[in-house]
């Protein structure tokens, strides 16, 4: 790769020389160099300069950039018997050569940094009879940083630091081995760039310098940018705090289309979350609610990638119908981790743990015939009274929250046996209808079984019956996985498969 392109030279147009010799008849001769620029005004300098006649003195800089060396050269005057190089420093000119030489190399010590240089030529009284015009130096740096930014999956927001003295940036993508495509340019620091989801690119930054009327290219920096997924399904353990990690990157990421509130505190005081796609004012809602059982934490992991799903595909049609669209008339609610403690002695202690913290099974604790039953333990006691615990106390205050504002169907994830759940045995026929629908969407996505062999006691202090018999919401509950709790990771693929259409289609028909 080449490292440094181009470079950065300006010859011209005369201007005053030494300005000793303006003051000063030729024949009484004074060393130009005993007086200074700052002692002349600009009036006078102006009508100095039409009053002379000077020969031009041309100079091509030559660079060297792994040196960091410019060799200066310049043509002879006629007549003249020395040369003074100078550089400016501030507003005075420093001397750094003088004598018969027509070349100096000299070291710059930065990139990046401008150097202004002039050339004079004196004839055998000392008179400046020749000069350059000011010769502009600079070993163009290349942008020391790029910053990418991903705009909704759809697009890529380059950032990057400004080169010194670059009038414009070119921006290049990669398309094969050693090879990229011109994109745009642009005065400012930053592009915006479409991209593909899932996919990889590598975007070059050149920067290009325009001065005197010259162009000059600077020295080009790469990035790849990796257009990739943040939800992974590699881990076995998915947990509180990577799934709290996740939820922050996707909010990052997709800023418009998600917000996250905090509804509560498991009795550890972990927090617990609802995470909302869509409009956060929509009339209608479902609101999906995983891992209330802790070994069941599989569900977490595949409500977090169907929300990643959700967002990748936000502005396009998946499955017949515009997202955006979807979720402003009904925006989900995930309650991701409805039981963070019991999930967290799951996956350090105690594998096949269900309880909250305290020894309670969350699903027997709601306000629903409830009964106290069994002992503090892993599983299956209620608690001492319903909604003793404050994670059972969040999701009902969730759910009331909800009810208020339109609206509202409750998607259940549990683990595991591939099983749908969707009987309601009361009397009110919307709720008949709405729960058929929600039932059906859910089997005919996931090709589970139905849940007829399955006996139909009284679900003691369960949720979804709170929610249908207490609170009239309609609610399905979906049992994901093949193996025993834990579900294996190994099977994470092919639930997130089944279900990633099952929450989509049921917001279309609350
Ligand atoms: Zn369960």
């Amino acid at each position: 790769m080449r490292k440094f392109a181009l470079v950065v030279l300006s010859v011209a147009i005369i201007v005053a020389c030494s300005l000793g010799d303006f003051l000063v008849p030729h024949s009484d001769v004074v060393s130009a160099a005993e007086l200074s620029a700052a002692e002349l005004s600009a009036a006078e300098l102006s009508a100095a300069e039409s009053d002379v006649d000077y020969d031009i003195i041309y100079s091509i800089p030559s660079y060297n950039y792994s040196k960091k060396t410019v060799k200066i050269k310049w043509e002879a005057v006629p007549e003249a018997v020395s040369y003074r190089l100078s550089y400016k420093k501030g507003d005075k000119w420093e001397s750094l050569l003088e004598g018969k030489k027509l070349q100096k190399t000299v070291s710059i010590s930065k990139y990046g940094k401008m150097l202004i240089y002039k050339i004079e030529a004196f004839d055998k009284d000392k008179v400046c009879i020749g000069k350059s015009d000011e010769i502009k130096i600079v070993l163009p740096a290349k942008v020391a940083k790029i910053y990418t930014t991903s705009v909704y999956d759809t697009d890529v927001l380059l950032n990057y630091e400004a080169s010194p003295y670059a009038t414009e940036y070119k921006i290049y993508i990669k398309t094969g081995k050693g090879k990229f495509k011109y994109y745009d340019r642009t005065n400012t620091r930053k592009m915006t760039l479409p991209v593909e989801p899932g996919k990889s690119y590598t975007f070059k930054v050149v920067p290009i310098y325009e001065i005197d009327e010259k162009v000059f290219v600077g020295a080009e920096k790469t990035t790849t940018f990796n257009n990739t997924s943040v939800v992974s399904l590699k881990h076995q353990k998915y947990s509180f705090s990577r799934m709290k990690k996740d939820m922050n990157r996707l909010k990052k990421k997709y800023n418009n289309y998600i917000t996250i509130e905090k509804v509560g505190k498991s009795e550890e005081g972990r927090g617990l979350y609802d995470v909302i796609l869509g409009d956060k004012n929509a009339k209608k809602s479902l609101l999906v609610v995983s891992a209330i059982h802790a070994r069941e934490y599989v569900t977490t992991v595949t409500c977090m990638k169907q929300l990643e799903y959700y967002l990748e595909h936000y502005n396009e049609k998946l499955d017949g119908k515009r997202l955006s669209k979807v979720f402003k008339e009904c925006n989900v609610h995930f309650v991701m981790m409805a039981n963070p403690d019991g999930v967290t002695i799951s996956q350090d202690k105690k594998p096949g743990w269900k309880a909250n913290s305290r020894g309670v099974d969350l699903n027997k604790n709601f306000p629903y015939r409830f009964k106290v039953e069994g002992k503090k333990s892993g599983a299956g006691y209620s608690g001492k009274k319903s909604a003793s615990e404050s994670e059972t106390q969040a999701l009902i205050a969730l759910t009331q929250k909800l009810k208020d504002k339109g609206p509202v169907a409750v998607v259940n994830y549990h683990a595991m046996g591939q099983i749908v759940f969707g009987d309601y045995k009361g009397q009110n026929t919307d709720m008949k209808n709405k729960m058929k629908s929600m039932y059906d969407i859910a089997r005919y996505a996931t090709g589970y079984f139905d849940a007829k062999s399955y006996g139909d006691g009284i679900g003691r202090g369960n949720y979804r019956e709170y929610l249908m018999y207490v609170q009239n919401i309609p609610s399905i509950t979906i049992e994901v996985g093949k193996t025993a709790c834990p579900v294996s990771q190994k099977e994470y693929k092919q639930i997130f498969q089944d279900n990633k259409l099952v929450v989509l289609r049921i917001a279309k028909i609350i």
